[in-house]
């Protein structure tokens, strides 16, 4: 746009000049002492010759034309080639100029912004918590060589300065959880993902030690005790000051802790809760305290004492309810009225055989019905004495009746293929 703009000026003024020129050539010419001659020229290849009589050009043999040529005179022409040269040396030093001062100025604008964004993350971090317009403004800089290594540098000092304000006893809640929120988040840098990690611990650890003596305070010393344990466990060979913090507060308070422990295990004991007491003591057992030790032994044993019993309460139920379920499918007498008698049977076989006999005069019949008590098969139908030995094909795994009549006389029997008396 500048160079059209300038292209457009230049050519203005160079039509301005050759116009003012052309005005005032009469009075230049009488001014500079230029010489007027007329000579021949070839208007192809620009030959000139002094004899005016001359018609083609002995070069190419086109017409000659016939024109006024100007002869300066050698000041003239030295003082035009100077002002030629100051014009041009004018015009690189205003374009450099103008060049140096438009970049200079470009580069200084760049720097500003750069400051005030490093600032804006700075700010973002420690007081608003905003990572996500903290990244929108790296991203925005990524062609910058060193702005996220210099944004991170004010992320990592403002998140110290937090962590400093919660180690002096404030709650910040809402820097552990961003510091959280970055950690799970995929960070593609694992010196940023480390560090935010180390931030992490530090800034959660020393919320812990806040809540751990709020716990103290309010004289819940078994909650302190374990919240102090977790601290030492997650800083042990990172964090050796807060390790060492955490032990001494935790020795502190190690006594009372301990006397709740074993106030807790003991209402859970005298409620027969014995794995939850178990449970209450475990942690505890192999800390140098023996009234511990020798409960959570107690209950253990206990513990297992009950399971040995409830294993064997179990193995008898299930016994009991097997055989409940082999009684079951044994045979039934289901009715039992003089001269009639019915089994309910279960079939153990495909086939049911029946031998034994009848004695009297009467009639005797013997018949198979199915587990809705329809006819199923008539097996013996007789008057007088009779012997009996038949079978039938009956399906396995279903109930049948087996239905027994007489008149005047008495019967003996007995089968197989049925679950049996
Ligand atoms: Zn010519």
């Amino acid at each position: 746009m500048e160079v059209l703009l300038v292209s457009i000026i230049a050519f203005i003024i160079i039509c301005v000049i050759v116009y003012l020129f052309d005005k005032n050539k009469e009075k230049l010419i009488e001014k500079f002492e230029i010489e007027k001659k007329e000579i021949m020229r070839c208007p192809v290849c620009f030959k000139e010759y002094d004899d005016l009589k001359l018609k083609e050009c002995s070069n190419c043999e086109s017409y000659l034309d016939k024109t006024t040529k100007y002869i300066l005179p050698d000041k003239l022409k030295k003082q035009i080639i100077s002002i030629i040269f100051i014009i041009i040396i004018i015009a690189i030093v205003v374009i450099g100029g103008y060049y140096g001062i438009s970049k200079y100025i470009e580069e200084k604008e760049r720097l500003e912004k750069y400051d005030n964004d490093i600032s804006t993350c700075y700010d973002l971090i420690k007081n608003k918590s905003d990572y996500e317009e903290f990244s929108n403004i790296i991203e925005k800089h990524k062609n910058e060589e060193n702005f996220e290594e210099d944004a991170y540098k004010h992320f990592y000092i403002a998140v110290d300065e937090r962590i400093e304000n919660i180690k002096n006893g404030s709650e910040d809640k809402e820097l552990v959880d961003m510091l959280h929120d970055i950690k799970s988040s995929k960070l593609d840098d694992d010196e940023i993902k480390n560090k935010i990690d180390e931030k992490y611990l530090l800034a959660k650890s020393y919320s812990n030690l806040n809540s751990a003596n709020k716990y103290i305070e309010s004289q819940n010393y078994k909650s302190a005790f374990d919240l102090l344990q977790e601290i030492i466990n997650s800083n042990k060979n990172k964090n050796q000051e807060i390790v060492n913090i955490a032990t001494n507060k935790q020795n502190e308070i190690k006594d009372k802790a301990f006397e709740q422990i074993i106030n807790e295990a003991q209402t859970q004991i005298n409620n027969q809760d014995y794995s939850s007491a178990q449970k209450s003591l475990q942690n505890y057992k192999d800390l140098g305290n023996q009234t511990i030790l020798d409960m959570y032994n107690n209950v253990t044993n206990e513990v297992n004492r009950i399971e040995v019993e409830r294993k064997a309460k179990e193995a008898e139920e299930e016994r009991k309810r097997k055989q409940a379920e082999i009684d079951a499918k044994k045979d039934k007498i289901i009715v039992d009225t003089d001269g009639k008698r019915i089994y309910k049977v279960y079939m153990a076989s495909n086939k049911f055989s029946i031998t034994g006999n009848f004695k009297g005069n009467g009639h005797f019949s013997v018949k198979l019905l199915d587990d809705n008590q329809d006819f199923y098969d008539l097996l013996v139908n007789e008057i007088g004495d009779y012997v009996v030995n038949t079978s039938t094909d009956v399906v396995k795994g279903n109930y049948y009746y087996l239905q027994i009549e007489c008149t005047r006389g008495t019967w003996n029997l007995s089968w197989s293929g049925t679950y049996g008396s």
